[in-house]
């Protein structure tokens, strides 16, 4: 049943494009921290350990408690916690939203939850952390969205890492975001759609046959444990893209054994690191793709991070045609890649 209005002025709003069917998001409030108003440069960005805002205890640092923390013997002596997000692009109403109409437009309310894994320390980042530490950020990840999926208005739970001023990282301390939204967002819409129809056609799951593929071939893989594999992709997005995939046919991210953890953070870690060594610490975004929270049907679809350096800016070919232009071949990209593994 379609609302005319929406009921609360004070919550984002997601719009749907008529003619592509995406949604973007409009979070007015976000632009109230003054990074945004002026040029991003990489010394702005650097917040200093005095004036970080995740340095003062995990209670302070948040309006309200972590709502995750992870500790030593004491609450000061905290090693990773999630608080919630100050300036969130999707906020948390307590009730499900329907989707409203604007004259010919459809929108709804961003309701939903915008959160923060802060790690302790103010300057190691993941590509510096020790496995155990990465492991435990993975630990986290994997708890915190086994208990927001089962909030029946959420659709989808977006776990990414932004690092560097370049990535749009506003503060420079490192942190992951959880987002989860009141919609299936357009590009896990597409890559759901993609894979169901190569699996209706080849009755096999497109990404098992990728893998199979980079195995036999060999020339892009970077990084292989007993469970994870990372490789740049054959068809790379970005110059030095890197994706990670669990070996085992596995849709959702959160089913991921607890015994697979430290495996799973093995291949991260050492993927960051690589472009950390390589291209002299890049910005780079990195985020978990899996099956929507939305109870329906996805065993199709294979989970998996994708890892984008910003090594490339968007022209007119890019944004007029959508396809972008690689300025080096992925052959190339992990042969380059590998010389510093
Ligand atoms: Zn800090
Ligand atoms: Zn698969
Ligand atoms: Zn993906």
């Amino acid at each position: 049943m379609l609302k005319k209005t929406r009921q609360n002025k004070n919550v984002p709003e997601l719009r749907q494009d008529l003619v592509t069917g995406e949604w973007v998001a409009i979070a007015e409030k976000r632009v109230e921290r003054p990074q945004e108003f002026v040029k991003r440069d990489a010394e702005l960005l650097n917040t200093s350990f005095k004036k970080c805002p995740f340095e003062t205890s995990p209670q302070a640092s948040a309006k309200e408690k972590p709502v995750l923390l992870y500790k030593n013997k004491n609450e000061t002596d905290w090693t990773l916690q999630i608080v919630l997000n100050l300036y969130p692009v999707f906020t948390h109403t307590g009730q499900c939203k329907d989707i409203f109409q604007v004259g010919p437009y459809f929108a709804i309310e961003g309701a939903g939850l915008h959160e923060i894994v802060i790690t302790r320390d103010h300057k190691r980042h993941l590509a510096l952390m020790s496995n155990g530490e990465v492991t435990e950020v993975v630990r986290a990840y994997h708890q915190r969205y086994n208990e927001i999926k089962n909030d029946e208005c959420v659709k989808y739970v977006s776990i990414f890492h932004n690092h560097g001023p370049e990535a749009g990282a506003s503060i420079s301390h490192p942190h992951s975001q959880i987002v989860a939204t009141p919609v299936v967002p357009s590009d896990v819409h597409r890559s759901l759609e993609g894979s169901k129809s190569y699996e209706d056609k080849n009755k096999k799951c497109v990404h098992c046959i990728i893998i199979g593929w980079e195995k036999e071939d060999k020339k892009r893989i970077l990084f292989e444990n007993d469970s994870f594999i990372a490789f740049v992709p054959f068809v790379s997005r970005v110059n030095f893209e890197i994706q990670i995939f669990p070996k085992e046919h596995r849709s959702n991210f959160e089913e991921t054994p607890k015994e697979q953890f430290s495996q799973l953070a093995d291949v991260l870690r050492k993927s960051l690191r690589v472009l950390y060594d390589t291209l002299d610490n890049p910005s780079y975004n990195f985020f978990i793709h899996t099956a929507p929270a939305d109870h329906g049907e996805h065993k199709h679809y294979h989970w998996h991070i994708e890892i984008f350096p910003k090594t490339n800016t968007w022209g007119g070919i890019e944004l007029g045609t959508g396809m972008e232009v690689l300025m080096i071949s992925p052959e190339n990209a992990a042969k380059y890649l590998k010389k510093h593994i």
